[in-house]
């Protein structure tokens, strides 16, 4: 039987990393990044944690001792992290074509054709890379299956002395012994809330617990699912790497505003920002949608203000990924359900009934001739090369809104280095 060798690549407080790649300023200062609207803490360092902040506290909250020590405070910038994190797979994907992006910060690259290599050395190599070509530190775990990868990856948290990078295919039973019984079941990659307190009543605490189980019990209990991590702990691989990801169902996009919404024409153009932003998603998988929700809220932490919410589905007559047709049913929707007098939160808009492109029959006779079909294609396809290239909105749609002075508040925001010419870093 060939044994499996997984490396988990995780990036190290990534939001926070971002950041700091580029601005030397802020290597050495505690840091925070904040979520939409500048809310609450989504990401921060660990000389941050070391002041007592922790992830989802209110900024406003803490103003005391961000001021008293010297916090360095960002926005939320998320083209950026989109933009690193892409860059990170990339050196990644030079390491082994079998590559599982697995979420912005971690990837899980395949390592099992590097027979008798020193695999701690690989992993140093991987770290040096990425830190290289992009100024983002990262923990590499490496074992023979992806969840016994990521409990790698939480010891090398809490165990500087490896110096992120750790090599479990080199354990000895008993030092592996030791590393499971120090993950609580709840910590097990997989294990949900209802599944470790399930484990918990019948005295199954630790990772090592689970891993010593009785096999047909986990099975009946837990499923083939609770299975199958079982076996991974064991050292056998079957939770295999997702290399390219299904297609989404569905897109939703939705934000709070920053200023709340009390106009149909604000409200238009919201819903179309929003429509027009997940029409580009749609389109970035190659697929069309035949149904589309609109949905919209007042602020209930506003308790004496008046309430509503609402929403509306309509499907599209043949399903399309053009962004004015998609406008069309968005603001048909919206006419639906706005109601004046309210002062609005947050919308939304979420695609459903996606298709890949390939499977649409346009209607010869109908409202959608073939050649129609090409010029939209390719009319957004041009759109959306301009905006990829030039940054997010060099070109959109009237609309959209031009002010658009209903969105998030990113008071704190970083540059977006890496996607618009105009913010580029300088070096003097
Ligand atoms: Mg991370």
């Amino acid at each position: 039987m060939s044994k499996h060798v997984y490396a988990l690549v995780d990036c190290a407080s990534f939001y926070v990393s971002c950041e700091r790649a580029f601005s030397a300023a802020v290597r050495n200062r505690p840091t925070i990044v904040l979520s939409n609207n500048d809310g609450c803490i989504v990401a921060l360092d660990s000389l941050a944690k070391k002041l007592g902040l922790k992830r989802g506290q209110p900024f406003f909250k803490h103003q005391d001792i961000i001021q008293k020590h010297g916090v360095q405070v960002f926005s939320s910038n998320y083209s950026l992290y989109q933009e690193m994190s892409a860059r990170v797979m990339n050196v990644l994907a030079g390491f082994s074509p079998r590559l599982e992006v697995y979420s912005i910060d971690e990837g899980f690259l395949e390592l099992s054709d590097l027979p008798g290599e020193d695999l701690t050395g690989v992993g140093r190599t991987i770290k040096a890379r990425v830190l290289q070509y992009t100024g983002i530190p990262v923990r590499v775990a490496i074992a023979p299956s992806k969840c016994l990868t990521k409990i790698g990856c939480e010891r090398l948290k809490d165990e500087p002395q490896y110096g992120d990078v750790l090599d479990l295919t080199a354990f000895t039973p008993q030092q592996l012994d030791a590393a499971l019984a120090h993950v609580a079941i709840e910590n097990v990659w997989g294990i949900g809330p209802k599944y470790a307190r399930f484990l918990r009543n019948y005295g199954v605490m630790t990772a090592r617990d689970l891993r010593d189980a009785d096999e047909r019990w986990i099975r009946k209990h837990l499923t083939v699912v609770g299975a199958r991590i079982q076996a991974e702990l064991r050292g056998t691989a079957c939770i295999p790497l997702e290399i390219s990801r299904p297609p989404k169902q569905n897109i939703i996009c939705s934000k709070s505003f920053g200023k709340e919404i009390t106009s149909r024409e604000a409200m238009e153009e919201a819903v179309c920002t929003y429509t027009a932003r997940a029409a580009e998603k749609l389109r970035e998988q190659d697929s069309v949608a035949a149904r589309i929700t609109v949905f919209l809220r007042t602020n209930a932490f506003h308790e004496d203000a008046p309430q509503y919410s609402n929403s509306f589905t309509i499907d599209l007559p043949y399903p399309s990924a053009f962004t004015p047709e998609l406008f069309k049913y968005a603001l048909k929707g919206l006419r639906a359900i706005y109601q004046d007098n309210f002062s609005y939160k947050k919308a939304g808009v979420e695609l459903n009934r996606i298709t890949p492109l390939p499977v649409v029959q346009p209607d010869l006779f109908g409202e959608v001739s073939l050649p129609e079909h090409y010029c939209q294609s390719r009319l957004m396809a041009i759109v959306d090369a301009l905006n990829h290239i030039f940054g997010r909105d060099t070109l959109f749609f009237g609309a959209q809104g031009i002010t658009r002075d209903w969105r998030m508040r990113q008071t704190m925001l970083s540059p977006r280095f890496t996607t618009r010419w105009d913010e580029l870093a300088l070096v003097t």
